[in-house]
């Protein structure tokens, strides 16, 4: 899950990593009571889930709280690196002496945490890491000894730090770590780290956590992941909210699936067949009845899709219960559309005749059901 800028300050701040202060405005009227609010002059930032905002020109300055307005008005018209820009970010403009960088992804060779650190941060930090490699130094993490104070200082020494700001900068990087580790982030990043008179402060940041581990993070969950919904369509986003595998396509065959292999050859096949998907879902494995119901009333709510079809391999998924969700999403949703059914494997028998007795056409074999479903949607 992908968090925005202004949601990964929030958990920053929360772990005690200094941010600017600002807030969020989804207006230009809100972006100047903000900027009011700072006082001074301020920067507009545009909230999109890709890196390079700078450079696309997503980051505005702005002198007065009028300025602050127009320049969020600009960016809330427009589109950074092709996603349309929904917040901006206004904070208070910070007087930056110099842009460090700081990181903490996983190594998947060594099965670490790595933490990466250059004092040649900023909006070239690709290309630092590319032509001049060893200005991006690199600490493994044992997990077992976990990331130390010591480590931390080193660090910022090799960055030519001493004193109260090596303090402050090993200070930053533990809360980095603990952060990571926290919330199980595959990345998270500030750069730049801006040194501002005896201060370092998080000039923008970055976080990404693992979806596998979102399960014990059901609070992140549901207060974050705006980063997750920016450019989606309105469709896409009501899959997400249902908590569907789902990818919008642009055709009118609506394809439910279980497995993402099998869905994708399901895809294939429609096409082979000369007929086009509206879309990808796979159901995964195991799904109960009320979960088929909501996939198949999803796609019977989608005015795109003509016609329906379902391909599942019971394994253990049991055909009887994918009938069921999709009976009765049929009595309930109110919506009549063509539906084909192609069920194999467990209870496939009880599956195929609680269909065929709610009057849904079931196919023997994937070829055949895509076949059925090109020629109920209009042919070829
Ligand atoms: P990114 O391009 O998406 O990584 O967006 P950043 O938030 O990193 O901003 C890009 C660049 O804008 C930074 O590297 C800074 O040089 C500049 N910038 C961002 N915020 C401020 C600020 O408050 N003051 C100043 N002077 N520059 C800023
Ligand atoms: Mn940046």
């Amino acid at each position: 899950m992908k968090l925005l800028e202004y949601e990964a300050k929030e958990v920053f701040r929360g772990f005690g990593i200094p941010v600017p202060r600002g807030k969020v405005a989804e207006s230009a009227e809100e972006a100047i009571r903000v900027a009011e609010m700072i006082g001074g002059q301020v920067v507009i930032k545009a909230q999109v889930p890709v890196g390079g905002r700078g450079k696309a020109g997503g980051i505005l300055l702005a002198e007065t709280p009028e300025r602050a307005g127009e320049a969020a008005a600009r960016l809330l018209a427009s589109e950074v690196r092709g996603i349309k820009v929904r917040r901006v970010l206004v904070e208070e403009r910070l007087k930056i002496e110099k842009e460090l960088y700081l990181g903490l992804t996983v190594d998947r060779r060594y099965g670490t945490y790595v933490i990466l650190a250059s004092s040649e941060g900023g909006v070239d930090i690709e290309e630092v890491a590319s032509r001049t490699p060893e200005k991006i130094i690199k600490q493994y993490v044992d997990p077992i000894d976990g990331f130390r104070p010591h480590h931390a200082r080193w660090i910022a020494k090799r960055l030519g730090f001493s004193g109260g700001l090596m303090m402050r900068l090993s200070e930053i990087a533990m809360r980095l770590y603990d952060l990571g580790v926290e919330v199980d982030a595959e990345i998270t990043e500030i750069n730049p780290l801006a040194l501002v008179g005896e201060d370092l402060v998080a000039a923008d940041a970055r976080l990404n956590i693992d979806d596998n581990a979102l399960f014990r993070h059901g609070d992140l969950l549901q207060r974050y992941g705006g980063g997750e919904l920016e450019g989606l369509s309105e469709v896409e986003r009501e899959a997400r909210r249902l908590g569907l595998t789902y990818v919008e396509l642009d055709g009118n065959i609506g394809i439910i699936g279980n497995g993402a292999g099998l869905t994708m050859a399901t895809l294939d096949t429609v096409t082979l067949y000369g007929g086009r998907p509206g879309n990808f879902l796979d159901l995964g494995g195991g799904t109960p009845p009320e979960r088929v119901e909501q996939a198949v009333t999803f796609l019977l709510n989608d005015k795109r899709i003509r016609v329906l079809l379902v391909n599942i391999l019971g394994g253990i998924t049991r055909c009887d219960e994918i009938a069921r969700g999709i009976v009765n999403a049929r009595l309930k949703a109110g919506v009549i559309k063509p539906m084909v059914i192609r069920l194999s494997g467990t209870n496939e028998e009880e599956g195929i005749r609680i269909l065929r007795e709610a009057g849904v056409e079931v196919m023997g074999t994937m070829e055949e059901a895509a076949e059925r479903s090109v020629i109920l949607a209009g042919g070829r």
